[in-house]
Parts: structure tokens; sequence; C-alpha cells
């Protein structure tokens, strides 16, 4: 009876699929396996270890690595603790290249003392399960993707193609999913096309979409950016990218998304709204300086003027002279958004045209003190420099009439400007300037929740008194002029502290 249970248990270990084998507990040798393990070990160890070779030797020999711990390590675990441990899901490329997933095993065999006598090892081959669940997770995520009015395009890693495209981004590509399928993302233009985006954008040009997918798949990540997609009908469609690279749990990239929105209605919108604003705009212009040149003209008389009549005139040119102030922003605004902003640069010398502004607005306030101080030049040296002279005049007339603007109490207000010489390691031993220039004020201070925003256009301190005219403009056109030199704003500033706006340029002498 004894005879027959013992045979009827080997059969069940020689047929059954799971693997199944025993271990010496102290050298960790293989005492015994049945053929299912012994078939999951050919797949990772070395030939002279195969079809049964390894009985009688320890793991130790075998130099086994799973994923990224090896296996030595968790014989000593469970041989040390007595505690089993279970490995899930493990992937395994067999010698012809089919990756297989398993589950297994370690746990103890004590004998009637207690001792840890073996270690018993079980694998289950679970590769259909797992393909199974990845294939529903695959089908449930491509049923939600491709009902998105979001195009959405993956690209493979390794092979640079694409491997995923949903219907909205085939559509907006002009192309369809099948033709898109499989494509090398750089093979979608010309090599030399990429190559002349290396500064994206910077000549207005529309950067090719398929760059941010191969921006991403360099480990890039890309948040919105706005670009035309042209078809072969010659439709145009504008459109906001994001792109990003997708990563596995150990951190190899594996591929990359992209995200592609249709924004031509809302670009459409804003198209007809910049127009109106130009429009309604320019048709101000010549009527307002007419009424200022009247009222200049009739001030300047030969006929004597009582108080009350020469006090009104100058207060509509006073008023006159701000609205034509507000209309110029606005039309600078729209010629910006329009693209039509040009620079007009020539060589002039910034230290003295930053001297000549505060001198220009000290004598408009009596309420502030205005300081210039420079550092690292002397007030007789010259900063010969390429400049738009009448934007940057605009930049630190903005800056300045805002330091006293929102420094209602008066105050001193410090104009600095530093000039520095830096060496380029890269271009090695050649030598530029850069200069600093700061307008520091003791006002009202900014929110540090304003901060990110103060540059942007209609953005307006949520804080401040709204008596205090403004449209929040100024500082927008502050940025893109100083941008469009090289430059760079930020500021310094907190509540009931006083702001620092600095503005940082790119000394070049010639072009
Ligand atoms: P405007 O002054 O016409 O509102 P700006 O674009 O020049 O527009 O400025 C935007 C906003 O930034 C202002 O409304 C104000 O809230 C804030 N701001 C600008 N300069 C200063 C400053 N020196 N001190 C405090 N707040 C400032």
């Amino acid at each position: 009876m004894k005879i027959r249970k013992q045979l009827y248990a080997d059969i069940i270990l020689q047929h059954m699929p799971v693997g199944a084998a025993i271990y010496d507990a102290q050298d960790w040798r293989l005492l015994a396996a049945n053929p299912c393990f012994l078939s999951y070990l050919d797949t990772f160890v070395e030939p002279r270890w195969q079809h049964g070779q390894a009985v009688g030797h320890s793991i130790t020999e075998l130099h086994i690595q799973v994923q990224t711990s090896d296996v030595s390590d968790i014989f000593a675990r469970v041989a040390q603790s007595g505690q089993a441990e279970r490995v899930e899901s493990m992937a395994i490329l067999t010698p012809q290249g089919t990756l297989t997933y398993w589950n297994w095993t370690l746990d103890v065999l004590r004998d009637e003392e207690g001792h840890i006598q073996y270690l018993l090892q079980t694998v289950i081959d679970v590769t259909a399960q797992v393909r199974a669940r990845r294939a529903a997770e695959q089908q449930r995520l491509s049923t939600v993707l491709d009902q998105l009015p979001e195009g959405i395009l993956m690209a493979d890693a390794i092979s640079g193609v694409i491997s995923y495209v949903n219907p909205t981004a085939a559509h907006f590509l002009g192309m369809t999913q099948e033709q898109l399928m499989g494509m090398a993302v750089s093979r979608l233009q010309s090599f030399d096309e990429i190559e002349a985006c290396n500064q994206p954008g910077s000549d207005g040009s529309p950067v090719p979409w398929n760059f941010f997918l191969i921006q991403a798949l360099s480990g890039e990540t890309i948040r919105s950016k706005e670009t035309v997609i042209s078809h072969a009908d010659g439709t145009r469609l504008n459109v906001l990218i994001s792109a990003a690279p997708l990563y596995t749990s150990n951190g190899m990239m594996s591929s990359a998304v992209l995200i592609l929105q249709d924004i031509t209605e809302q670009k459409s919108v804003e198209q007809q709204k910049n127009e109106f604003l130009w429009m309604a705009n320019h048709e101000l212009r010549t009527p307002v300086t007419i009424i200022q040149g009247f009222a200049e003209l009739l001030v300047q008389s030969e006929h004597g003027l009582d108080e009350e009549t020469r006090s009104a005139l100058l207060n509509i040119i006073e008023q006159s002279e701000y609205l034509s102030g507000l209309v110029e922003s606005m039309l600078d605004m729209t010629r910006l958004e329009q693209q039509q902003f040009q620079l007009q640069l020539a060589p002039h010398d910034l230290l003295a045209l930053v001297m000549r502004i505060v001198e220009s607005q000290a004598v408009t306030t009596s309420l502030h003190q205005l300081r210039f101080v420079t550092e690292g030049i002397a007030t007789t040296d010259e900063l010969i420099c390429l400049i738009d002279r009448e934007r940057m005049t605009q930049v630190l007339s903005n800056l300045l009439n805002n330091a006293m603007k929102y420094s209602p109490q008066g105050g001193t207000i410090e104009v600095g400007l530093r000039a520095m010489a830096r060496t380029s390691r890269q271009q090695g031993s050649h030598t530029y300037q850069e200069a600093l220039i700061w307008v520091k004020d003791q006002g009202i201070g900014i929110a540090a929740a304003d901060i990110p925003h103060i540059f942007d256009r209609f953005y307006r301190s949520r804080v401040i008194d709204r008596s205090m005219s403004g449209f929040g403009i100024g500082l927008y056109i502050v940025k893109e002029v100083v941008t469009r030199h090289g430059g760079r704003v930020w500021v310094e500033s907190a509540p009931g502290r006083g702001s620092t706006f600095y503005l940082w340029l790119p000394l070049k002498t010639q072009s």
C-alpha cells in the first residue's frame, strides 16, 4: 500500500505542470527535481548545467541572476530566516527569444527537531495569464484612448517607430492609423528639417510635430508647445503639443507619448480679438493726437488765458498723454501677438541711456527720491552695445513708472547698473560682457502667489487698489522686449517690503 502511494506521488511529480525541486539547506545542493523544473532551469543556465546536469551541484555554482537580484541572496535569506519567499511574474527570456513569466516560491522543510533540513522550490509558468492580463489592459486602454478628442501617439524607445496612434491623432495629421503605425518617427520629416529645429520656432516657423516626439524619446518632457500642422490639401491646424518619455518599473525608457490638442478655433477667435484691438486702437490714435495737439496749441496761444481755462487745458494734455500711452501699449501688444514686433538694433551707450532716463523721470516726482548706482563701471565709461534704444527706453520707463505708481507713500527708488565680463567655457578664451539693471522701490510689494504671473498679459496683482490705473500690459511688453534682446527679467518682492525688478542683458556689440 505504502509502495503504491509512493508510486502515485512519483507519477504526480513527473507529470504535473508545476516545477518542484529540493535542495540541501546547508550547501544548497540541488538534490532532486521533477522534469517540469529541469526544463524551466534549462531556460537560463549555461548549457553545461542543462538536461539534469545541475542535480548534485549547489545553486551558487549555477550563477543564476533573476531580474535584479542574485538567486543566492534569496536562498541565503530563506535558509537563515526560515520564512518562505515568493517571486511573482518573473520575466525570463528563453534561448529562442520568447519572453516567459514565472511565479516561484522557496520554502523550508524542517526535521522532527525543527531544524531546517531542506529547501523546497516550486515554479509555475504563468506566461499565458500574464499575456492575457496585459492584452486586456491594452484593450481597455485603447478603448479609452480611441474615444479621446485629443490625439495620442506612442513611439517605441528602442526602435523609434510609432507603436500606437488613436483615430483623432491620425485625423489631425491627415493620415490613416495604418499609414502611421510602424513608421519611424524621424522619417516623418527630413533630417535637415529636424536639424533646422535645433532652436525650435526661433525664426517664427512652426516646429514639426514629430520633433517633440524625438525630444521625448531623448528623455525630455515637453509641455503645451504650440505648432502648426499643414495638410496636403493646404489646410492648416493649430495644435498644442505635450510629450513625455515613459519608463518601466526598473527605470528603463520603454516609449514616449505625444498628446495633440486642436486649438485652431481658439486661435481664430484670438486672431479676431487681436484684429479688433488693433483697429480700435489705430482709430483712437489720430483723434487723441489731435486733441492733445490742439490743447497744447491753446495753452501756448498769445491771448491771455484765465487760470481756470489754463488748468483745464493742462488737464486735457495730461489725460491725452496718458490715453495715447495706453493706445501705444495696446498697439505694441497686438504687434507682439501678430509677430510684427521688430527690434531696430543699433550700437548705443547703455550707461548713458539709463542715466538719461533716471534724470528725466526724477523731475516728474516730488514724492520719490531717485538714486542711480553703478557697479563695475565708472559713470564716465561707455557701455556700447546693440540695443533698440526706443524699446529699451520704454522698458526702463515702464519699470520706473511702476516703481513710483506702486509706492504711493513715496520713498527711495534705486536704479542700478552693473556690468560684468564673463568668459565662455564653450567658446574658449572668448570674453563677452553682460549687464544687470535693477529698479528697486520701497512700495507695496507683490504677493508670492502673483509673482509667477506678473509678466503675463493683462495680469494685475489681486490685492492692489483698483483706483491705481493700469491695464497689466506694461510688464508683458518689458518681458517681450528684453527676451528679444536675448535677456531675462525677474522680480524679487514681498508685500509691504518693496519690489526689485531685474533685467539681465547680454551686451552684444555686433550681430
Ligand atoms: P499696470 O501697472 O498697468 O497694471 P504692469 O504690467 O506694468 O501693468 O504691471 C502688472 C502688475 O504688476 C501691476 O498691476 C501690479 O499689480 C504689479 N506691479 C508692477 N510693478 C510693481 C511694483 N513696482 N510694485 C508692486 N507691484 C507692481
